[in-house]
């Protein structure tokens, strides 16, 4: 389970030491032995109990004093004391997409400077292009890469922000004086990035509420404290907001402090136009003030004579107009999911074994999995040669054969695009696989139209299934390809390719508003994690919320199809 961490702590041990200018030998080992356990499939606490460590290539006895350090401490003493020698915002330069070690290390030595205010202004006034190796080019995508930070900083991914809400709501429970309880705000709408976690609360007695919120134990600041209003921040700095109402409140507040904004100046707009006044109290009539609805949420539409609306739906993209018709989509439920295929295992860079992976999708209630490894020239990531895609198929083949519940595993892949749309693997390999994914992993700088036609050479390929995380962005971390989306949707229909909605939450890609216009277009979609640890399949709650957001129904998704169905489409 520690293996990414441990991985972590040498990658950043290796970037310290590149900015300090150490020997290229040096750095190197501290970032090979990260890759290593990064994408070993064995827990590096069972080596270390095995007494193993010292067999993997590359730790000598200096490297597996700090690895165990770091397994049985969580950090290590000689990053710490690394960290002090380099001033605190030259380490956060690092974090700037596109911008490595060596690069910093040039503006940090060469221009002395130690902000990312000041780099800012460096590269705006141009000082930077007469570094060696820099051009005006580099300052133009470190502006980039500090905007993109900039605009994701202080949010938290959706995975944190719901585990956070959600362990939250459980203790407020335990609070008797708490009638009523919901998540609200961006959270309950599943956006993809969450500033602050939004409770609302219906009580008769707020104080007793208030006081039992700020006792919860992850608190580590009492920002504000009020009778209707509580802030907090945290220990992983997420701020939540606990608001209490009185229970005739309830639905109106909460449809108020879901939002969007947007939403709700719509929502006020079509209560004054019947006739109501609607605020986080509940509905009026204008004229006389009388209360009218405001304890249930569903009243509140109803009244206005609208059908319920989703939260997900609460964007301003149509949605009210629908309702007004009735015809909001059905949407797609975590249930309507009959299984995940974009699984890695410990074929490639996946920590688990196939019979893991099955055992845990069994007891997600799924009825079939799909293994897709990466291909052959995904050296780093360990991807399958054709004979070990073979073998891998015979494996495959044998664990179906023990399943006596009906249960399938499908042999996949998820097959790398190269730079000139071909696929990594020739045709008759890919016809071993159940169904073939494919991706782009390497060379991502590429104009609109490389991009576009890369991905639409590989979906041309009669073998393919589905597109794995089209964009290829990283929330906060690296930005979309500039696609022409419309020529992907065109090509997805007319091959009858897939777009996946990958769930994991530093991608959700495709996002919402793709989701939304691929439909318009009668384009078919599929739900994957993408995950590399079992712990991870549940992620897919989040693939489903993106698809949610984007008015996506059952139908729209391939991996809805009970196994039959699916079988059939695979053509196996
Ligand atoms: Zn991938
Ligand atoms: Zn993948």
């Amino acid at each position: 389970m520690k293996n990414q961490q441990v991985a972590d702590i040498l990658f950043r041990i290796a970037d310290i030491l590149d900015i300090k200018g150490e020997i290229f030998f040096k750095v190197r080992s501290y970032r090979v032995a990260g890759r290593t356990i990064e994408s070993m499939g064995k827990d590096i606490e069972v080596v270390i109990k095995e007494g193993m460590l010292r067999d993997i290539p590359g730790i000598g006895e200096a490297l597996e004093k700090k690895i165990k350090e770091i397994v049985e401490t969580d950090q290590s003493e000689y990053l710490e004391k690394l960290k002090n020698e380099i001033p605190e915002g030259v380490l956060r330069m690092l974090g700037i997409p596109g911008l490595g070690p060596k690069k910093v290390s040039a503006i940090y030595k060469h221009l002395n400077i130690t902000t990312i205010e000041d780099l800012k202004q460096a590269c705006t006034d141009g000082k930077l292009r007469n570094l060696d190796g820099f051009g005006e080019i580099t300052e133009i995508n470190i502006l980039r890469g500090i905007q993109l930070i900039e605009k994701t900083s202080g949010r938290a991914l959706l995975n944190m922000a719901y585990a956070d809400g959600n362990i939250l709501v459980e203790y407020l429970k335990n609070c008797d004086r708490v009638k009523q309880i919901s998540i609200a705000g961006s959270l309950r709408r599943r956006k993809e990035t969450i500033g602050d976690i939004d409770i609302l609360v219906s009580s008769d007695s707020s104080e007793e509420v208030m006081d039992f919120f700020v006792k919860y134990n992850d608190v580590q600041q009492i920002i504000a404290k009020g009778s209707t209003k509580t802030s907090v921040l945290l220990i992983d700095n997420l701020q939540v907001d606990l608001r209490v109402v009185k229970p005739e409140s309830f639905g109106s507040a909460l449809q108020y402090f879901t939002g969007s904004k947007d939403h709700n100046i719509k929502m006020r707009n079509l209560a004054m136009k019947k006739g109501y006044k609607l605020n986080e109290y509940g509905l009026f009539d204008k004229k006389t003030d009388e209360y009218i609805v405001g304890r249930n949420e569903e009243d509140v539409y109803q009244k206005l004579g609208l059908a319920y609306i989703e939260p997900e739906l609460r964007e301003n993209r149509g949605e009210i107009q629908a309702a007004i018709k009735n015809q909001l989509p059905n949407l797609v439920k975590n249930g309507d999911i009959c299984g995940d295929i974009h699984i890695h295992s410990n074929w490639s860079d996946g920590f688990d074994t196939i019979e893991t992976i099955v055992s845990q999708s069994k007891k997600m209630g799924h009825e079939y999995v799909g293994i897709a490894d990466h291909s052959q020239s995904l050296k780093i990531a360990r991807g399958l040669s054709e004979d070990r895609v073979i073998k891998k198929r015979e494996e495959i083949d044998k664990i179906n054969r023990k399943q006596d519940d009906g249960f399938r595993v499908f042999c996949g892949t998820e097959c790398d695009i190269k730079s000139d749309g071909s696929l990594d693997y020739s045709d008759s390999i890919l016809e071993i696989f159940d169904y073939v994914g494919i991706g782009i992993h390497t060379k991502f700088k590429m104009t609109r139209e490389e991009a576009t036609s890369r991905i639409i050479r590989g979906m041309e390929n009669e073998y393919v299934t589905f597109v794995a995380h089209p964009t290829c962005r990283m929330i906060g971390r690296r930005e979309p390809f500039d696609l022409d989306m419309e020529e992907i949707f065109d090509t997805a229909k007319s091959t009858g390719t897939c777009l996946e909605i990958n769930s994991f939450p530093d991608r959700l890609d495709l996002n919402d508003i793709h989701c939304k216009q691929g439909k318009e277009k009668d384009v078919r979609f599929v739900i994957n994690t993408d995950c590399h640890r079992v712990e991870n399949m549940e992620f897919i709650r989040f693939g489903v919320a993106t698809a949610r957001r984007g008015w996506l129904e059952k139908s729209d998704i391939l991996n809805t199809y009970i196994l039959k169905e699916i079988e059939k489409s695979f053509g196996v």
